[in-house]
């Protein structure tokens, strides 16, 4: 493109190459603004979105009731800190006991700080309630997990990019393979306070353990006195077609990380839900955030769970989910390898990179990221309609055809 033509999105592109950090490889589309499973690029091009901000907008872009919520409660307070009591935590802490059954919530801001929060508790319960001997606690890991990107996090991730010169790193972490109950069985030694499971692998490109893992390893885990914990920042709140994704298996985590959806994408909240013997290891100075637990952070995320449960948003994930996964798995083509997925959160194995598969759907006006290479994943909000699946699918099957 000569300067003459420069648009109004590679103006922008080149601000963003020159002064921000090269941390992400983003599609080269540049958003203004969205409204439920559409975004507008700065050109006023319209494109469906399928990566769902990696399922943080599930209840669709700018949902109006979050936004009043949001709007109604930055006029009155935003943050109070901890130091004080606000008259929006306590509602949410019930609402989310009454929705999950857990005893216990404790707020925080990003998923990687929830996961924190989950390994202090474990470890901590390792040491208070299990009598693991100061210092020794350790937490099993399965290769290919994704639970952000801290020191501690990436200390035991399985990809070698993520820890790259970011050592060194936290001790303590054991990594098994995915969906392995007996290795999970033969890794427990008396030191083991935890085992950290994302109960369908998002990052790694939506791999769904065989049936039966998560329960057999609940089983082990509660024979040992292991605590299960799941993370279900990406695969909680309908992503898979259930409120949680382990919830398609017979078996309850002893504690539960959720994230991303849980402010249907205003602003950043997460939350680590447990039993009273888990999180009451924590006692007042033991572990805190300025902005976790915040009363517009709160106003926000019982919006999103009112929007979540009164507009059925789980149930159409798995009734559009099957309908999308079905219409997918007629696809052929000889780079295609395999369709799979849970609820509206589909991966299609390619035989070679998805990027470029990736660019040229965005041409087609259909958003989707990458993920691992060779996985196209596909997670519209859960709001889409039956109709905009066909929109999506006519595009994905011509470039997944064409090439
Ligand atoms: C996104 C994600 C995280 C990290 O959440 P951030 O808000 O980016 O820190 C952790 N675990 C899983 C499974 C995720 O998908």
């Amino acid at each position: 493109m000569s300067v003459l033509e420069t648009t109004r999105s590679a103006e922008l592109i080149a601000l963003e190459d020159q002064y921000g950090a090269h941390n992400y490889h983003p599609l080269d589309v540049v958003i203004e603004r969205a409204e439920g499973v559409w975004v507008y690029d700065v050109e006023g091009k319209r494109y469906l979105d399928c990566l769902a901000a990696y399922s943080a907008v599930n209840q669709g872009h700018c949902h109006p009731r979050i936004l009043h919520a949001m709007m109604d409660q930055a006029f009155k307070v935003t943050l109070t800190s901890r130091a004080f009591r606000n008259d929006q935590l306590p509602l949410l802490c019930r609402e989310l006991h009454e929705l999950t059954g857990f005893d216990m919530v404790l707020p925080m801001n990003s998923g990687a700080e929830a996961v924190e929060t989950a390994v202090k508790a474990a470890r901590k319960w390792g040491y208070k309630v299990k009598g693991i001997p100061e210092g020794k606690a350790e937490i099993i890991v399965c290769a290919n997990n994704f639970h952000g990107r801290t020191v501690t996090i990436v200390s035991f991730s399985s990809d070698e990019q993520y820890r790259d010169g970011f050592g060194p790193f936290t001790p303590g972490f054991t990594i098994i393979p995915f969906g392995d109950a007996a290795a999970l069985r033969n890794a427990i030694t008396p030191n083991i306070c935890a085992f950290l499971v994302e109960p369908i692998q998002g990052e790694a490109g939506i791999i769904i353990p065989p049936a039966g893992f998560l329960s057999e390893a609940a089983a082990i885990c509660r024979e040992h006195g292991v605590l299960l914990m799941c993370d279900e920042i990406q695969s909680g709140l309908g992503r898979t077609g259930k409120l949680f994704a382990y919830m398609h298996e017979t078996m309850r985590p002893d504690v539960l990380i959720v994230g991303k959806a849980l402010s249907g994408g205003f602003y950043p909240v997460s939350a680590v839900l447990a039993g009273k013997d888990v999180l009451s290891v924590f006692g007042p100075g033991d572990h805190g955030s300025t902005f976790g637990g915040n009363p517009l952070a709160c106003a926000v995320a019982r919006t999103a769970l009112h929007v979540l449960v009164e507009e059925r948003l789980v149930e159409r994930s798995a009734d559009l989910g099957n309908y999308f996964l079905n219409r997918l798995r007629t696809l052929s083509g000889p780079n295609l390898k395999e369709v799979r997925g849970k609820g509206l959160w589909i991966g299609i194995e390619l035989h070679s990179l998805a990027r470029p598969y990736c660019e040229a759907l965005k041409e087609e006006g259909v958003l989707c990221k990458e993920t691992h290479d060779k996985v196209l994943r596909v997670a519209p909000p859960l709001t889409i309609t039956r109709e905009e699946i066909d929109w999506a699918f006519d595009r994905i099957r011509s470039v997944i055809g064409k090439q």
